[in-house]
């Protein structure tokens, strides 16, 4: 079904061939639709106009409205030569400077006509100006450009070189609103309009291009937002009804051999936590569906010893396991702590990483085949084509938030029938968005630590505390303890984060000089077998210190380690912090974090600090650092594994419309599972549209 909305942007009036290809290449636009949904993402308040006497160099950008009484061309050349005019209403004067474009604005403006200009106060020589401010004839009528709410629209180097001002863009939507406005059909059925109290479609469009003040902007923003949310909760809710569906999942009643062995050799008590997770799980596998299920639990508190368990039951149901995680490190390890408890059960393991040598591969790939081996631990080495399983039952991935969509799709095809599958993440994210990004899952959470935790003490120090703090590590040191430092190391300032990071290290050794310390140190820029080296010195216990920048695998237990100082620590999100921190704490020990920072911090980042000496719940950072930052991680990945792209809502920013959302689809599913009702017709429809979307996704990747 074609529509005028879908008419090439090249036969948009104003835009042409060459415009099209750069719309094209730099927004994605490719027809007049793409153009309406290319939406400002902020906007400048042009409704007020401001007095001159009120102008102060802190405000943001403002309208004033006067004449011009003065105009100067002062300085020989540029870069000192400008323009001055001076403009003045009733309340004072005040000077508009050009550095560029002087000939230009000064055939333009005239002495003693009115204007009203739009820019941001800035002090030059001392006094009050507006630097290069937008100027407009108060004769002229600009319904566009006076006295509105200006949308702020996605700016690149190619478009303005092309002409496609912020200006030119806001012209062409217009223009494609004015002859379509009429044509956009409503996307929405009637009585949830109604009953969410939503503005029309047609009207959020509008409004969301050019609203006439911040009320109606709020309105528009909330419909679009709403209706992306619901329809992504919606098609997420169908999809889930569907597989429960269609697929019966495997039925694991019998607790046997395995399980009972391997349980009583355990040597601790399972926490209450991991115990009722357990119980979920096995509901799950005994329930005739298939398990998608989402654990998180912090870090450190047990996930590994629940998916182990739960691979025992499906082994004494006569299934196959996998254990995938992210890294080699974290593959060895649940390898090589499984390995203890399993020994002298009859189970066989195996281990299957990049590094597997190829006669080994190719026993394990046998054994995997023909059902000798039970769990299979390993990398995405996993999920290569070569890797057949014999009865895959239950696939467990550890922290998730590392493996795309397509990852997980490929594990899923391992087996005729979907193997229930168990999601595992340290990264505590709240309930709703967990169930919006991983898709349909059920979510789990261990929220109690093993006992005899002593916890990590949070400290937060500055340069000046430096010295008593080299005196602590010293003490430390001196009773058998080892300390981690940590420097960030952030794309965008590598090369200064070296240098830091090597400075850092200089500095610790002449604090801690050779002959009575060993320091180890790991970067990205090392090596691998040297990055591996050091890494054993500090496992093995022989190097006391570990300086190392952020990005390092740290995955590694050093139950020894009881001190995590992090350089710069106002640089890393309350996440980051949180998982640095959970490398201590780990023994019996008491642990310290110590944050170094700035003496001068921002509001936000002393916030982050603060928090993170207050509190060691994992959850409750994770819910202020989304409140305060939206989770840098889950932004990047969000869009990946969703069946919608979202245009204008934020999973992180929107919880709470994300929230009513959710709820809403589920109403108007219990009530027409189907959606075969007439009022639903338009939900039918728009889904199908995804699904055809999705696929065509599918079809490029
Ligand atoms: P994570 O949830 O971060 O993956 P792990 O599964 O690696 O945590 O467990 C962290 C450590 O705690 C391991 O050394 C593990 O053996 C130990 N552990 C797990 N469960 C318990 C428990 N109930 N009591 C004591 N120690 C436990
Ligand atoms: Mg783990």
């Amino acid at each position: 079904m074609t529509s005028v909305l879908d008419t090439d942007i090249k036969f948009l009036p104003g835009v042409g061939p060459k415009r099209a290809e750069v719309l094209f290449k730099e927004l994605n636009i490719k027809n007049w639709r793409d153009l309406l949904y290319t939406f400002p993402f902020r906007y400048l308040d042009r409704t007020r106009i401001y007095s001159v006497s009120e102008v102060d160099s802190g405000m943001s950008y403002i309208q004033l409205r006067g004449r011009i009484t003065r105009i100067n061309v002062i300085g020989e050349k540029s870069p000192a030569r400008r323009l001055v005019a001076s403009l003045s209403d009733s309340t004072g004067v005040i000077d508009l400077i050009f550095f560029q474009g002087i000939k230009w604005m000064k055939d333009r403006l005239k002495i003693n006509n009115e204007y009203i200009v739009f820019g941001k106060p800035s002090i030059f020589n001392q006094s009050l100006n507006l630097v290069h401010p937008e100027v407009d004839p108060v004769t002229e009528e600009n319904p566009l450009y006076v006295g509105n709410m200006i949308g702020v629209y996605p700016s690149t180097e190619k478009l303005r070189n092309t002409g496609i001002s912020n200006k030119q863009l806001a012209r062409m939507v217009a223009v494609a609103l004015k002859q379509t406005q009429d044509l956009i059909p409503e996307s929405l059925p009637g009585y949830i309009l109604a009953e969410k109290n939503l503005m029309p479609l047609r009207s959020a469009i509008q409004n969301i291009h050019f609203p006439v003040n911040q009320r109606v902007l709020l309105q528009a923003q909330f419909r679009l937002k709403f209706e992306e949310l619901f329809y992504l909760e919606l098609s997420l809710l169908r999809i889930k009804t569907i597989r429960e569906t269609n697929n019966k999942g495997f039925g694991f009643p019998r607790v046997g051999e395995f399980f009972n062995y391997c349980f009583d050799k355990i040597p601790f008590e399972l926490t209450g936590a991991q115990k009722r997770v357990i119980k979920e799980i096995r509901g799950d596998m005994i329930s005739g569906r298939q398990m998608n299920r989402l654990l998180q639990g912090d870090v450190g508190s047990g996930k590994t010893m629940v998916a182990l368990l739960c691979a025992l039951l499906a082994a004494d149901n006569g299934y196959q396991s996998c254990i995938m995680a992210p890294t080699e490190v974290l593959a060895n390890q649940h390898y090589n702590s499984v390995s203890k408890i399993i020994q002298g059960s009859g189970l066989e393991i195996s281990l299957l990483t990049g590094s597997t040598k190829s006669a080994a591969r190719k026993e394990i790939l046998e054994k995997l085949e023909n059902g000798t081996i039970n769990i299979l631990f390993g990398t995405h080495a996993l999920i290569e084509d070569k890797v057949k399983f014999n009865r895959l039952g239950f696939a467990v991935i550890d922290e998730q938030h590392r493996f795309g969509v397509e990852q997980r799709a490929r594990l899923w095809s391992k087996s005729d029938e979907l193997p229930h599958i168990l999601v595992m993440t340290a990264t505590p994210i709240p309930r709703t968005l967990a169930m919006t990004l991983y898709g349909d899952l059920d979510v789990s959470v261990i929220d109690e630590m093993p006992p005899g935790r002593k916890g990590v003490r949070t400290i937060h120090a500055s340069e000046n505390q430096r010295d008593r703090i080299r005196e602590f590590i010293r003490e430390q040191i001196a009773s058998g303890n080892q300390v981690f430092i940590v420097y960030p190391l952030i794309k965008e300032s590598e090369k200064m984060d070296y240098k830091n990071l090597e400075e850092g290290y200089e500095n610790v050794l002449k604090h801690f000089p050779p002959d009575r310390y060993k320091v180890a140190v790991v970067h990205g820029q090392q090596k691998s077998d040297e990055k591996t080296g050091n890494m054993e010195l500090f496992v093995s216990g022989k190097a006391n210190i570990l300086v190392s920048t952020s990005v390092i695998e740290v995955g590694v237990d050093v139950p020894n380690a009881t001190v995590m100082v992090i350089e710069s620590a106002e640089r890393f999100g309350l996440s980051q912090l949180h998982q640095l921190r959970g490398r201590v704490g780990r023994g019996s020990e008491s642990s310290y974090c110590i944050l170094m920072t700035d003496y001068k911090l921002s509001k936000e980042s002393r916030q982050r600090v603060d928090l993170m000496c207050s509190t060691q719940d994992g959850f409750e950072l994770a819910e202020a650092d989304l409140r305060m930052r939206g989770p840098g991680d889950i932004e990047g990945t969000q869009q990946s594994g969703l069946p919608l792209v979202l245009n204008i809502a934020s999973l992180s920013k929107d919880t709470m419309i994300l929230e009513d959302a959710r709820r809403y689809a589920t109403t108007v599913l219990e009530e027409d599972p189907q959606l075969s009702a007439d009022k639903n017709r338009n939900l039918r429809n728009q889904l199908e549209n995804m699904k055809q979307e999705v696929r065509d996704y599918s079809q490029i990747s």
